[in-house]
């Protein structure tokens, strides 16, 4: 069996650093904040590039902070893509505003610029670009658009850990971004964690709070707020997991590269590609084909793992019937939805696998 992601082989590669510094915790008694956090986010924003780093329990939490913290509520319209985990979605409509969702870019699956500015009213509070499956948004053309119109640009980096657009790193071009450090993700954590970046002091301030019941020194809660802590644990291995992260990275790159020069005029299928002058930290390798379904069986029946993400679009989640989007109300991605298939990629994977993986899908493509 190729597993789809395999979270033991890396915990096994960097085993006994992992073990030390769990351990040290346990023996010191480090579980919530200290020097482990602090130490973990000084470390993320140096190598992002960003002045704050705030460690918070997930990256659900994290948007939703962001978003409190900017006064986004009721009356308020955020955009955001229909192409994404719900998270990019749900925690607008928890703080009372108004979720607008749009199209993506048929090229790069991203956000799709033409159909922000379609979408754009005088309640457009913030924009949340999605740096989908590792590939950068147009980000550029995104935070020039919300300067125009004075919105905040919020970047959900959940799935793009050091993908860089131009030389720089996402997540240090909107007024603030989310990371997810969920135990899949390219950084990962050994549960769930997440952390908010900005170059906004003020912003950083009043996101810690938030996140911390609305108090910066215990028993002072200037306001309500949330426990959405980044735990000691999790900040100490993802310190560890850091110090790896460009290596794997690079190694993310290289096999996608080489499925992509194997893959390459089969079928009717469509390799990922990737934005001019940015770099993809392929969190996953995205291909697409007519024939999904039948691909995906045949797979799955010669014991190769395989995804999609995501099989329904947003908008049309029962959880969202309310807005009454119908068919051919995001033409692109309700075409792409019916054809992606994600496959195995992960820094381990083997060229072994890699090349089982590549001679199954031609053996399938040989009877279409
Ligand atoms: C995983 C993910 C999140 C949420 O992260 P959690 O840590 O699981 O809350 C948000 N947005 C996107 C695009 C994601 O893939």
């Amino acid at each position: 069996m190729i597993p789809f992601v395999d979270l033991k082989s890396q915990y096994l590669s960097i085993k006994s650093e992992i073990d030390k510094t769990v351990l040290d915790a346990l023996e010191n008694t480090d579980f919530i904040g200290g020097a482990s956090v602090k130490n973990f986010e000084n470390e993320f924003k140096n190598k992002l590039g960003v002045s704050h780093c705030v460690g918070v329990a997930n990256g659900t939490d994290s948007i939703f902070i962001i978003l409190k913290a900017l006064g986004i509520g009721p009356g308020d319209e955020v955009i955001t893509v229909c192409n994404s985990w719900i998270s990019s979605s749900e925690v607008i409509t928890l703080l009372g505003a108004k979720v607008v969702f749009v199209d993506i870019d048929p090229v790069t699956y991203t956000i799709s610029i033409n159909d922000i500015k379609e979408k754009i009213s005088p309640k457009t509070k913030a924009i949340i670009p999605v740096h989908i499956y590792g590939q950068s948004c147009d980000i550029d053309e995104i935070v020039k658009l919300a300067n125009e119109n004075n919105i905040f640009v919020i970047e959900d980096c959940a799935q793009s850990h050091f993908t860089k657009y131009n030389g720089k790193n996402v997540g240090t071009f909107g007024i603030a971004a989310s990371f997810s450090f969920y135990p899949g993700k390219n950084l990962g954590a050994y549960g769930d964690a997440g952390c908010i970046v900005t170059n906004d002091e003020d912003l950083a301030i009043k996101c810690r709070m938030i996140a911390n019941h609305g108090s910066l020194i215990k028993h002072a809660h200037n306001i309500e707020g949330l426990n959405s802590r980044l735990d000691s644990i999790q900040a100490r291995v993802l310190t560890i997991k850091l110090k790896h992260i460009i290596d794997w990275t690079n190694l993310r790159i290289s096999k996608a590269k080489y499925y992509t020069e194997n893959l390459e005029n089969i079928g009717d299928l469509v390799t990922p590609s990737i934005r001019f002058n940015c770099s993809h930290s392929f969190h996953l390798y995205v291909l697409q084909t007519r024939f999904r379904d039948e691909l995906f069986q045949y797979l799955s029946d010669n014991n190769v793992q395989v995804a999609i993400h995501y099989p329904k679009l947003l908008p049309f989640l029962p959880a969202y019937s309310y807005l009454n989007h119908k068919t051919g109300d995001f033409p692109v991605a309700e075409d792409f939805s019916k054809k992606i298939i994600s496959i195995p990629l992960f820094p381990e994977l083997s060229v072994d696998s890699q090349d089982i993986i590549i001679n199954l899908i031609k053996e399938f493509f040989k009877n279409k």
